[in-house]
């Protein structure tokens, strides 16, 4: 299997890297996400190694995961950070993460928002209209200073992938048909507080194939040279990450084959290339475990009843996503192993499943099971509905761990909240 993971069975236990998942499970409780160190670096360094020829900007896209220990390990390894807001931009600079590595994308940046990364003078601005481009060219000018930007192309390309997030499509709310990116290059010196510096294009996630990269690229590369004779500067393109994973029994291109297929073209272009990757860095880099709390039966179907729920995990409630679900103990040898079970959370609505009509093997309360590739949009989606403490999440290293998130709190579910007693009276 070309995507390896250090999540695999010794003996029947199922163990990251070199520690007993039930292990690190029983000592710090469940839900828990556990991610493995060596998976985190390994992918990372694939992705490097396999555009090594044009140098790239790696910037981890801290939506996918934003941990600040994984932000950390990343940026030791010398990623850069994809940013979508303010918050990101506080937790990036946290990390230790070099303003310069920095690029900011999100299609409702605040002005506040866009005067801290100025202050902060982070890399880049992917902007994703002109009235945006307007905003953050009064900002920069007010502060004496030049924003560097790429426009984000709406690349008008069709990627086969989950209907929420496909995002390069023309009729998506992101980014800025060629058209208007074309006019906009044409009219660059008309915005004096920004420098044209690159295009981005983030053609969707979970994208298997190489196709709608290198049809984003054609697309691109035809803005670029349109602007350059215009006199834009345009030396980047970012390539937005987008990258799959193998979730069921998909095929995804490995970052070599995907590299092969696009390098030729960017070669031509003569740019520097970025690269926003945050599912392909951690997706199975990460696992949630969860223990069984009930079985139960109804009309002919089976539900193991465990206490993680869509509040700790929402991609299957959200996008109908498949993760696998294993035992942490030896599954053999069980007489009702044959038997399918949903796997349902203890959430009050019908769409708290995280998987359905699964073999779990031999499966009893109080046993654990771990959902898998489980890392990128995670723990950063989880929420607090129903009254749930967020998980507490653990980092594997070889034969040691460590708790990089704490388990929240009952004080934590109350923490904002306030009873005006003058209203209350
Ligand atoms: C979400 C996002 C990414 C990361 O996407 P993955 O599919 O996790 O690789 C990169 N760039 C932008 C602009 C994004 O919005």
């Amino acid at each position: 299997m070309y995507y390896p993971h250090d999540f695999h069975r010794v003996k029947g236990e199922l163990y990251c890297e070199r520690v007993p998942v039930a292990r690190i499970a029983e000592a710090v409780g469940t839900p828990v996400y556990i991610y493995s160190y060596k998976t985190l670096v390994d992918h990372f360094r694939k992705l490097q190694r396999a555009f090594r020829v044009m140098h790239p900007l790696i910037c981890f896209s801290v939506k996918a995961n934003g941990n600040l220990a994984i932000l950390r390990l990343l940026v030791r390894e010398g990623a850069g950070l994809d940013i979508v807001s303010g918050g990101e931009l506080y937790k990036a600079l946290l990390a230790g993460c070099s303003p310069s590595k920095v690029v900011f994308a999100s299609v409702g940046k605040g002005a506040g928002e866009i005067r801290e990364a100025l202050r902060a003078r982070i890399f880049c601005f992917n902007v994703e209209s002109e009235t945006e481009l307007e905003a953050i060219d009064r900002i920069a000018r007010a502060m004496r200073t030049v924003a560097r930007v790429a426009l984000r192309l709406n690349p008008d390309v069709e990627a086969r992938t989950h209907h929420y997030i496909r995002t390069g499509v023309a009729e998506s709310k992101f980014g800025i048909d060629q058209r208007a990116a074309r006019l906009i290059l044409q009219r660059h010196e008309a915005f004096p507080g920004v420098r044209m510096a690159g295009i981005h294009i983030h053609v969707g996630s979970q994208i298997t194939e190489a196709r709608p990269f290198v049809e984003g690229i054609r697309r691109a590369a035809a803005v670029i040279e349109d602007g350059r004779r215009a006199g834009a500067p345009l030396e980047w393109l970012n390539l937005g990450g987008g990258l799959g994973i193998i979730y069921k029994d998909e095929r995804p291109q490995t970052p070599r084959q995907f590299a092969a297929a696009v390098l030729p073209t960017l070669c031509r272009l003569q740019v520097r290339l970025i690269l926003e990757p945050g599912r392909f860095i951690v997706g199975n880099a990460g696992i949630l475990v969860t223990e069984v709390l009930y079985l139960k039966r109804a009309r002919g179907r089976r539900f193991a009843v465990v206490d993680a729920g869509m509040n700790d995990l929402i991609r299957p409630a959200l996008y109908g996503a498949y993760h696998e679900v294993i035992p942490t103990g030896s599954a053999q040898g069980a007489s009702n192993g044959q038997l399918r079970y949903d796997v349902v959370g203890p959430i009050c609505e019908s769409a708290d499943v995280l998987a359905r009509r699964r073999r779990l093997g031999r499966i009893r309360p109080g046993q654990f099971l771990a959902v898998l590739g489980a890392g990128a949009y995670g723990s950063t989606m989880a929420s607090n509905y129903n009254g749930r403490l967020r998980p507490a999440e653990v980092l594997v290293r070889g034969t040691r761990w460590a708790l990089i998130r704490r388990r929240e709190t009952r004080r934590d579910l109350i923490r904002h909240d306030v009873i005006p007693h003058s209203l209350l009276k």
